[in-house]
Order: structure tokens, then C-alpha cells, then sequence
């Protein structure tokens, strides 16, 4: 099959432009790029996609979301007015995770993911919690990703902060569906073992983890210092700082990814660098809960590699990555940052973190990644090129200028509608659930 016919921009090692450009697609993977009057002559039997002029990038990805938030929208705190992070957490999500039901997961699923298509994220890492309902949650949100059809990467947030059984049960989960999705295999789902924060874990929770992890041969997804209060926890029972526990715990690693990173120190930062552990940078959600900034500039001069995630604000990439943008040149007060973090943690980093848990490249347009690709009705003002295509991607195009989205060579999103999904039935179905759980909230 030969999908084409537009701007193309590959990103990746090779970051190439082409002014008309196309794949050839075989087997869900890409087997040539190249322009498309070339592919159309070269393959004239081939059953060809035409996308007549729209821009065509590959798939977005997210390295750190929360499905489970999506029924969050909207939702009235019942007179609470959280002043603090820890505040945030005991008033909305801690209430809000305890009321899900499978069900409940399952829409919430659903509506991230029809969110992600038609924002063009194509990739993306969840992170998900529902302590009265963890049993069969990870299978239940695979279901929905199947349906989807993206790929995802699935964890379940281990803590002690609901007791005993909830722990020990999110243990079981974790290690149960890492090894299920080993066996399945697929290229479109993987596993990880996920982990709350080191302020909801004790070091016995801790040291099971790293157990099962360990036989699964599989690294951590895990908040790390987005809160002051997780250091303060840190430091007032353990006597030391939340990556130096972290690190003593055996959580850190190559295949750990430690998200946040905010109140994180030097010493910190090189035990991250020496691990090789990865970190996520989520500028919407810290501004959102006024957590303070990642250390972003610092790490990455370290060698980190630090990727971008929404954190469950949305499903939108392209709105994190202006929002990245922005929050480097605010903080820093030098107009000149920005341009330099952004390509980095995204065009570069976000496909390494995605290569630790996929076996083809994400996030790249080349010969043997995955057939993932987003094609954008943008019609330039201006000169569009290689050089200063992340100039139109900050300061014009947005997720609403997606068209279609293409994952394994399959059509996800054609002009703008779902082939796959019944948007209407389920946002319905949505409401509906949200409405009982606010009640239950
Ligand atoms: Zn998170």
C-alpha cells in the first residue's frame, strides 16, 4: 500500500523533508519513503492513498498520561478549594479513583483515546489507578486500546495509601499483566510495572516490587518529587531525598521512567544520569497544580534523556509541546530558551523512551518503523521547510488542524471522522457513567 501525496517531514535520525513524499506500507511497518511520483511509478499496482497536499508527520506520542481522568472533566469539588498539591490529591483524585468501577475505567478509557486520534497521538504511556476496581483494570483499558487501535504501554500505580489489600493487589496486577503482554506480544500493546510515588510507598511495598519487577525483567513508571511533600516524606521517615530512596530501593534503572522530577537536587540528578533512569516532563499539569518547574535545561545537559507527557490533562501533543515551549522561556526569563529543550525532549527523546517498550520506531517516519502517521490540513502563510517547521508546529498548527491518522497503515481518523469508533455512543454512555460517579465523588 503507498499512503502520500504532501509535505512530508520523517523527524527521526534522518530528518528528512520531502516536498511531495510517501511511504510504502507493508506489514503495518514502512518499507521505503520516498517522493510519491517516485513510489506511484515505481509501484503502479499498489493500492495508493492519495492525501492530496496535507502535511504528513509521523504519529504523535505521549510518554506520560492517566486515562482514567477523563471523567474528571468538568466535576464540582463539593466546596473544597485545594490550596496545595497534597491538598489536590486528597480532594479530587484520591476521592475521584476510589469511586471507578471497571466500567468506569473502560469509558474513561475511551474517551483519552478517541481524544488521542483525533489529536494525532498515535503512542502513548499510561499510567492508571482505580483502588476499588484493580483486578482486571490493565485487561479492561487493553480492550479499549485494542479497539482504538494505537499503542500503549499499560501500568497500574502500586501505593499503600488505601492499606494492605489495595498494595498487594496492585502488585498482583501489574506483575500479572506484565507477563500477559509479554506472551501476547503485539506491537501495539505493551507493560510495564507502575508505581504510585515514594510518599505512598513503604520500603517493604517497595522491595516486593522490585522483586517482581526484577523476574519480569521489566523497569518502573513512577511519580518522582512532583510534590514538595514527597520530599518531605522522604527526608522526615527515611532520612534522605526521594531519588536517593529511589535509588536504594533499586527502583532506578534504564527501563524506569521517573516522572516529574521537579524538587530534585544535583546529587539527584546525577543519580538519574548515572542509572540511566528516563524522565517525563508534564508542563501543563505542573502549571496546573503549581508544583513548581522541572529542572529541564540541567538534566538534559546531563545526558538525561528527558521525554514530554500530558499527565492526563489531555491527549493533546501538540498543546504540551507549546506549553513546554512557553514554560522554558517564562521561567528561565530568556527568550531564547525553548526551541533547543523542545526538539530535544520531543523529536529526540520521546522516540527513545518508546524504543525501551517497543521493538520498531516510534515517532519517526523511516524504513522499518511503525506505519504511524498524522496527516494535517495546514496551509502555510509562510515558506515551510525543514529548518523551520517547528516554527509553524509552535505558533500555528494545533491537534485541529489533524485530518487523518493512519497506525499499522490502518486508517484510524479520515477528514476528521473516527472509522472505528462510535464517538456519539460513547461519549453518551460517558456522560452517563460521570454522572453516577459524581454522585458517588
Ligand atoms: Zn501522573
Amino acid at each position: 500500500m503507498l499512503i502520500g501525496g504532501g509535505p512530508l517531514f520523517t523527524f527521526g535520525k534522518e530528518d528528512k523533508f520531502l516536498e511531495n513524499g510517501g511511504v510504502r506500507v507493508e506489514g503495518g511497518l514502512i518499507q521505503e519513503v520516498d517522493s510519491w511520483e517516485q513510489l506511484l511509478k515505481r509501484y503502479p499496482q499498489a493500492e495508493a492513498h492519495d492525501f492530496k497536499g496535507g502535511i504528513i508527520i509521523p504519529g504523535m506520542t505521549c510518554a506520560h498520561h492517566h486515562f482514567y481522568s477523563s471523567l474528571a472533566r468538568g466535576i464540582d469539588l463539593k466546596g473544597r478549594s485545594p490550596k496545595k498539591f497534597g491538598e489536590i490529591l486528597q480532594d479530587l483524585w484520591w476521592r475521584l479513583d476510589k469511586c471507578l468501577t471497571l466500567e468506569d475505567v473502560y469509558y474513561s478509557a475511551k474517551v483519552a483515546l478517541i481524544d488521542g486520534i483525533k489529536c494525532g497521538t498515535t503512542a502513548i504511556l499510561d499510567h492508571h489507578a482505580s483502588p476499588k476496581a484493580i483486578r482486571g483494570s490493565l485487561e479492561t483499558i487493553a480492550q479499549a486500546v485494542r479497539e482504538a487501535g494505537i499503542r500503549a504501554c499499560l501500568c497500574y500505580e502500586v501505593s499503600d495509601r488505601d492499606g494492605p489489600d489495595p498494595a498487594r493487589e496492585g502488585l498482583e496486577e501489574n506483575a500479572e499483566f506484565v507477563a500477559r503482554a509479554k506472551e501476547e506480544n503485539s506491537d501495539y500493546l505493551k507493560a510495564t510495572f507502575g508505581l504510585h510515588a515514594s510518599f505512598t510507598l513503604s520500603d517493604a511495598t517497595l522491595s516486593l516490587a522490585r522483586e517482581l519487577a526484577q523476574k519480569l525483567d521489566t523497569g518502573f513508571h513512577i511519580h518522582v518529587a512532583e510534590g514538595e511533600e514527597d520530599v518531605e516524606n522522604s527526608l522526615n521517615l527515611y532520612g534522605k531525598r526521594v531519588v536517593e530512596r529511589l535509588y536504594d530501593s533499586g527502583i532506578l534503572g534504564g527501563k524506569t521512567l521517573a516522572v516529574h522530577c521537579i524538587h530534585v537536587d544535583d546529587r539527584e540528578i546525577g543519580i538519574l544520569r548515572e542509572t540511566g533512569t528516563m524522565v517525563v516532563h508534564n508542563p501543563s499539569s505542573n502549571m496546573n497544580n503549581a508544583v513548581g518547574y522541572a529542572p529541564i535545561g540541567e538534566m538534559l545537559k546531563k545526558g538525561i534523556i528527558v521525554g514530554l507527557g500530558t499527565d492526563g490533562m489531555s491527549s493533546d501533543m501538540f498543546f504540551e509541546l507549546k506549553t513546554a515551549f512557553l514554560l522554558q522561556k517564562h521561567q528561565s526569563q530568556d527568550p531564547r530558551r525553548g526551541w533547543e529543550e523542545v526538539r530535544r525532549i520531543y523529536f529526540e527523546n520521546n522516540p527513545k523512551i518508546f524504543k525501551k517498550f517497543f521493538p520498531r520506531p516510534v515517532g519517526e517516519l523511516s524504513q522499518g518503523s511503525y506505519a504511524d502517521l498524522v496527516v494535517l490540513d495546514y496551509n502555510p502563510p509562510t515558506p515551510l521547510g525543514k529548518e523551520n517547521f517547528l516554527g509553524h508546529l509552535l505558533f500555528a498548527i494545533g491537534s485541529g488542524s489533524v485530518r487523518d491518522v493512519v497506525v499499522g497503515g490502518r486508517f484510524l481518523m479520515k477528514d476528521r471522522i473516527l472509522l472505528h469508533m462510535d464517538e456519539e455512543k460513547i461519549m453518551a454512555q460517558a456522560r452517563k457513567l460521570a454522572r453516577k460517579l459524581w454522585e458517588r465523588f
